[in-house]
């Protein structure tokens, strides 16, 4: 009996085929690289979870974890605080775009989603339209597992198993392809804004003044990698601003690095009412996430004389010490090693390295933003995700460490890589995808 619960619902295909029962363990690892407790090396083609950018056990966030450790373990941001943890807000701060001048900490991105979730309830109510209690996300979003995470995020398998528990009053904006075709069909570049409209759509059908706030990741990541649409996200801006809607960028994966901005928002050119940010944050060292607030929001739903029991939320952990200290070490680390421009062009060499995989059989699709790419395998025998997993162990053996969902392979390199690792990374993607059959 093995008395570990894989925790991860991806897991269910290990029972589809043999080969998986191999036991695969992670022992070590250090910049791009890990090692399995076989002292087999792998290229870590998504720097863990979208989350080590930075590098594994980089040396400046491990030091100052050390010294942390060595004066302050926990200490609580529950009615105290620490120096610590009011400076990262405010670089945090400085780092999102304009206006944006509270941060709150929690310990994942999963609670940063439900956090902005009930900062727009609480706005709202505050400006006294406590009837805002409707939200809208997007097919295939992905706003991790927590009860409001999963009521937004599009991903209908995550969330069928939890019906009984989901917040009433969600609807999700179309995610499709046919629509593309249609706009192009009719000449219209900007089918993205076209997509967007949609919203004037749920609008219509519930009234504005019931809708809390709309909630999209900028780059949709865990769904494989799917860009926004031109024209997408700035027509969500201005419909969101025409009819009194929070936009909430949930920028856990996007946050800190991946699209060569700290943000996305900036990337896209388009400013969101809250942001969340995980991950990237501290390099996934120690669990952090947060959200972002832009003043005029934080002072409508935290102020008045009893603001603090109007917005009772926190976390025991939130503001971590640990956490912090990395934090604060992860930023330093992408103004030293000039994190941004390095992406930007790393950026281009993965773009033509994954463009490099079109024709190969048994690809049906390729796209990429910035430092993060997506390959779109067909389906084997009928069994989604059975090809992927192929991929994945062929991979494997040639020593590199590819994530999928369904039968899409994710690629999200360190920001570190050399331009010869993700050629490499690329080359052994199509030995594999040939391997698999
Ligand atoms: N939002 C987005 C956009 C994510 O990509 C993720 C994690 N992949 C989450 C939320 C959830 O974060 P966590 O797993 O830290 O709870």
């Amino acid at each position: 009996l093995n008395p570990y619960w894989m925790p991860f619902s991806h897991n269910r295909y290990y029972k589809q085929d043999a080969v998986h029962r191999v036991h695969r363990m992670l022992a070590r690892a250090e910049g791009s690289y890990y090692w399995t407790t076989e002292n087999h090396k792998l290229y870590d083609a998504l720097s863990g979870l979208w989350c080590c950018g930075l590098g594994h056990r980089h040396p400046r966030l491990v030091e100052a974890v050390k010294q942390q450790l060595d004066v302050l373990d926990y200490g609580t941001a529950f009615q105290m605080g620490t120096p610590g943890v009011f400076k990262l807000a405010e670089r945090i701060a400085e780092a999102a775009p304009a206006g944006f001048e509270h941060v709150f900490f929690c310990n994942s991105g999963s609670e940063a989603v439900d956090t902005a979730l009930k900062m727009a309830l609480a706005y709202h109510r505050a400006r006294g339209e406590a009837h805002r209690t409707r939200f809208i996300g997007r097919e295939k979003g992905y706003h991790g597992v927590g009860f409001g995470g999963i009521s937004v995020g599009g991903m209908v398998a995550n969330r069928k198993m939890f019906a009984a528990g989901m917040l009433p009053g969600v609807d999700h904006l179309p995610h499709t392809h046919n629509l593309k075709e249609m706009a192009f069909s009719r000449g219209e570049p900007q089918w993205g804004s076209h997509l967007a409209d949609e919203l004037e759509r749920l609008v219509a059908l519930h009234d504005a003044s019931t809708i809390a706030a709309v909630i999209v990741e900028p780059m949709q990541g865990s769904a494989g990698v799917i860009v926004p649409p031109q024209g997408y996200l700035k027509r969500l801006r201005e419909l969101c601003t025409k009819h009194g809607i929070l936009l909430i960028f949930d920028e856990v994966i996007t946050g800190f690095g991946r699209m060569g901005q700290p943000f996305a928002a900036q990337y896209f050119d388009v400013t969101p009412d809250l942001i969340t940010f995980a991950k990237g944050v501290n390099n996934g060292l120690v669990p952090m996430g947060g959200v972002i607030a832009t003043k005029s929001i934080y002072d409508t739903f935290m102020t008045g004389p009893d603001h603090m029991v109007e917005f009772f939320h926190g976390y025991t952990y939130s503001g971590h010490a640990l956490a912090v200290a990395a934090a604060h070490a992860a930023l330093d680390v992408i103004a030293e090693e000039q994190i941004y421009p390095r992406v930007n062009a790393l950026s281009k060499t993965l773009e033509e390295a994954v463009h490099g995989l079109k024709g190969e059989a048994n690809v049906i699709d390729i796209r990429n933003c910035q430092l993060a790419a997506a390959v779109e395998l067909a389906p084997m025998e009928g069994k989604p995700g059975l090809r992927a997993i192929r991929v994945f162990e062929e991979a494997l053996k040639r020593g590199v460490l590819f994530r999928f969902t369904g039968d899409i392979i994710a690629m999200g390199p360190t920001f570190v890589s050399t331009p010869e690792e993700i050629g490499h990374m690329a080359e052994v993607l199509r030995e594999s995808i040939r391997a698999a059959g």
